[in-house]
């Protein structure tokens, strides 16, 4: 599933060919997705201006003139640049044609995504409850501190929930962990201030390092440029139960926590 360094990557990979460009035409040869794609979007967005491709949480925000396409790439979405008039393959929902000759293609299998339009994208329902950007001062160890304070949960659902931090998905939350030291059942509310400082501290490392590498290469995602990441090879313990840490040797376990496969170290992970 694309995590928040993937839509990050995938930003920075469309955005140089989309920012400034005119949308010629919308294509929509499947609107099934999570929602239906609105019926009118060829009409709001063609002969638009692209002002803008921003990201908040794991949404995409197209901004254009007279509102902005809000895209979630769901579990297996993808989009990149092809040339106008590519034939489609399977799974090849949608293309925005621009003037420059060039069409974003939205692919997604599953069609867990979505393309939505809206006026004030960040007062939809979808974006208006979110917690804080990771990235940005507003995010630090204080806050998950204070909001953990009372909180009998396990420290990683707590972290993963959506209204606490945007974007600490499985993979990022079981890292940050690892890198920690802090065993992700542990109940949020007893984790100690000091920790928490180190926990965000790592959190941030963490994301801030696959968005420079261009995010994981997990399943089908490929980068708004075409190019995979490759930081799958740097993983301490997500997707590695029952291999050897990489710190100690000892075996690493699995346990689920909030419906998620969690792997930690018993040694290193207190
Ligand atoms: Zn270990």
């Amino acid at each position: 599933m694309p995590e928040l360094p993937e839509v990050e990557t995938t930003r920075r990979g469309i955005a140089p060919y989309l920012e400034g460009q005119r949308v010629t035409r919308v294509i929509v040869r499947e609107r099934r997705l999570r929602w239906p794609i609105p019926e009118d979007l060829d009409i709001r967005l063609s002969g638009q201006r692209i002002e803008a491709v921003e990201r908040r949480a794991k949404y995409l925000l197209i901004r254009a003139e007279s509102g902005s396409l809000i895209s979630h790439l769901g579990m297996s979405g993808s989009l990149r640049l092809v040339e106008c008039g590519l034939p489609a393959a399977k799974h090849e929902h949608v293309d925005i044609e621009l003037e420059s000759g060039l069409a974003l293609r939205y692919t997604d299998p599953r069609r867990f995504g979505a393309l939505l339009w809206s006026q004030a994208p960040l007062e939809h329902v979808l974006l208006s409850k979110l917690g804080p950007e990771p990235l940005t001062d507003l995010f630090d160890g204080e806050r998950l501190f204070q909001l953990s304070r009372g909180r009998a949960m396990a420290i990683k659902p707590f972290i993963m929930d959506n209204a606490v931090v945007v974007g600490v998905g499985n993979i990022y939350a079981s890292e940050a962990l690892f890198a920690a030291g802090i065993d992700p059942r542990r109940e949020a509310g007893t984790v100690s201030r000091a920790r928490y400082v180190k926990l965000a501290g790592e959190i941030k490392r963490i994301l801030a390092h696959a968005i420079e590498r261009g995010g994981t290469t997990l399943r089908d995602f490929v980068g708004g440029d075409g190019q995979p990441g490759y930081f799958q090879q740097e993983l301490f313990v997500y997707g590695r139960g029952g291999e050897f840490c990489k710190v100690c040797g000892s075996t690493l376990r699995e346990v689920k926590l909030g419906q998620r496969a969690s792997v930690y170290c018993p040694r290193c992970q207190r």
